[in-house]
């Protein structure tokens, strides 16, 4: 039996770029709602947004922790603010989200990413653990995993130690025996340190560490250094 228990991964600018990928998916909205809702689509693109958008968070709080019906609500906001009868604006905001949803996951991976994920999931069991809305099958990535956990499903977010006893505790896993591999600092390495978990600091940017900076066991530059971190971690553990 292999001495590391299981891995968890993040997704969001880990395995690709969040921001780009985002950036696409906005656009298609957009131009969805320009075709088929102008109205709303005219609230969407003014300033007004900003406005739906607090005020959908002020009427939902729980929903910080799950950015599809988070984005869902506030679609509904501005349907209704475009002047749709609740009935349409209801099925608008959920076609409008279909869009969205399509786009967000239609991810382009980082050079070695499938490749790190083949590697990985032929000798560990890899779990998903993101505070994101990524869906791992339409993403193309669930034959890899053996679960995913989002912020949505937990109710928290990374750091919070409950989203990582989420996978840890079903499992019955040592954190000590397990490793964390993602790009942020705080909600990864920090999230991972503090249940006990070593942790894989993806830092594709090349960014600097400073020494007040949460410190990771490992650092890689790209993907394809992933698995001789996850050895080196290996081989540091006791049997
Ligand atoms: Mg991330």
């Amino acid at each position: 039996m292999s001495k590391l228990q299981l891995i968890t991964l993040d997704l969001d600018n880990t395995l690709w770029d969040v921001e780009q990928t985002i950036r696409a998916a906005e656009r298609e909205l957009v131009s969805w709602l320009k075709n088929h809702a102008e109205p709303a689509h005219q609230v969407y693109t003014s300033a007004t947004l900003i406005e739906l958008r607090a005020q959908t968070l002020e009427q939902h709080p729980q929903l910080r922790h799950d950015l599809s019906q988070l984005r869902i609500e506030i679609l509904f906001n501005v349907m209704r603010s475009a002047d749709y009868a609740e009935s349409e604006a209801r099925d608008l905001a959920r076609a409008a989200f279909d869009v969205f949803f399509a786009g967000r996951n239609r991810v382009v991976f980082f050079p070695g990413a499938l490749e790190m994920l083949q590697t990985l999931s032929e000798r560990y069991p890899i779990y998903a653990l993101t505070n994101g809305n990524a869906d791992v099958t339409r993403t193309g990535i669930s034959h890899y995993l053996q679960g995913a956990i989002s912020s949505a499903l937990v109710g928290a977010s990374k750091p919070d130690p409950s989203m990582f006893h989420a996978v840890l505790t079903p499992s019955n896993a040592s954190p000590q025996r397990c490793i964390h591999i993602g790009d942020h600092l705080h909600d990864d390495v920090q999230g991972a340190s503090n249940v006990g978990m070593h942790s894989i600091w993806v830092n594709l940017q090349q960014s600097r560490l400073n020494e007040n900076d949460p410190q990771p066991s490992h650092e890689v530059n790209h993907l394809d250094e992933i698995y001789a971190a996850v050895l080196a971690i290996e081989d540091s553990l006791q049997n």
